[in-house]
C-alpha cells in the first residue's frame, strides 16, 4: 500500500500525511527532508550550489538515515543528527534550488524508492512531496493532492510567528517566495491524473486525516 500526498509548502502535507500514517499503522516518508538533507549537507561544505555537478556528486556520497516511524522522526546525515538543522531558514531559502538538479532528483528518487519497497512488508507507507504521485510513486493506490488558499498556509505556519522568528509580513514573502522558486520544478508538481484534491483550506487538521484515511479505505 503506498498513499502520496503532494502539495505545496504550508498546505499542511507534513501533519496530515504523518497523521494519516499514524491513523492506519502505515510508515511515512517526508521526502522534502531528503532534498534539505542535501542542501544542508552542500551549504555545510561550502559548494558552490550553482555547480550542479558538485551538488550531485554529495547528493550520491551522502550517508542519509531517515526515519519512517511517523512518531519519531529524525534525520541523520554522515553521522550527524540534522532533524532540527534541516529546517532552518538558511536551508529553506536555497532548497529550492538544491531541488532543481535533475542529477540530484534522480539520486534521491532512487533513494526514496528504496525506502518506499522496504516499508512494504511491514504493511505500506504515506509519502508526501511534490513529485510523489507523478515521478516517484505513479502506481500508488491512492493519490492525494492537498492545497490550500495563501491565508490558510500561513496561518499554519503561525507557531513561527508566535516564537518571534519571523513578521507576518517576512511569513507571506517567503511563502510566495519558495512557490515562485518551485514552480521552476512544476514539471514535477503537476496534479497527477487519477489524483483526488482535497481543498485542507476551511477543514481541521484532524477533518483532512479523516477524509484521506477513509479514501484509503475505499
Ligand atoms: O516539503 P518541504 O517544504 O520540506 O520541501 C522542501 C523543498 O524540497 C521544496 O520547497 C521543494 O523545492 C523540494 N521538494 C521537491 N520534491 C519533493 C519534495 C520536496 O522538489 N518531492
Amino acid at each position: 500500500m503506498i498513499i502520496a500526498v503532494d502539495g505545496p509548502s504550508g498546505s499542511g502535507k507534513s501533519s496530515t500525511a504523518r497523521g494519516v500514517a499514524t491513523r492506519l499503522g502505515l510508515r511515512y516518508l517526508d521526502t522534502g527532508a531528503t532534498y534539505r538533507a542535501v542542501t544542508w549537507s552542500a551549504v555545510e561544505r561550502g559548494l558552490d550550489l550553482d555547480d550542479t555537478a558538485a551538488v550531485a556528486q554529495r547528493a550520491r556520497d551522502l550517508e542519509l538515515e531517515i526515519s519512517t516511524e511517523p512518531g519519531n522522526q529524525f534525520v541523520i546525515a554522515d553521522g550527524t543528527d540534522i532533524t532540527a538543522a534541516i529546517r532552518e531558514p538558511r536551508i529553506s531559502e536555497v532548497v529550492s534550488k538544491i531541488a532543481t538538479n535533475l542529477d540530484v532528483r534522480h539520486e534521491l528518487v532512487r533513494r526514496q524508492r528504496e525506502i518506499i519497497d522496504d516499508a512494504q512488508p511491514s504493511g505500506g507507507i504515506v509519502v508526501e512531496g511534490r513529485d510523489i504521485a507523478t515521478v516517484v510513486a505513479p502506481d500508488a493506490e491512492l493519490k492525494v493532492h492537498l492545497t490550500a488558499d495563501q491565508d490558510a498556509r500561513m496561518s499554519r505556519r503561525g507557531a513561527e510567528l508566535e516564537s518571534g522568528a519571523v513578521t507576518a509580513e517576512q511569513l507571506r514573502d517567503q511563502i510566495v517566495r519558495r512557490d515562485a522558486d518551485d514552480s521552476t520544478v512544476s514539471q514535477f508538481m503537476v496534479a497527477s491524473d487519477g489524483a483526488v484534491t482535497v481543498d485542507s483550506t476551511h477543514l481541521t487538521l484532524e477533518e483532512v486525516i479523516d477524509v484521506i484515511s477513509r479514501l484509503a479505505k475505499e
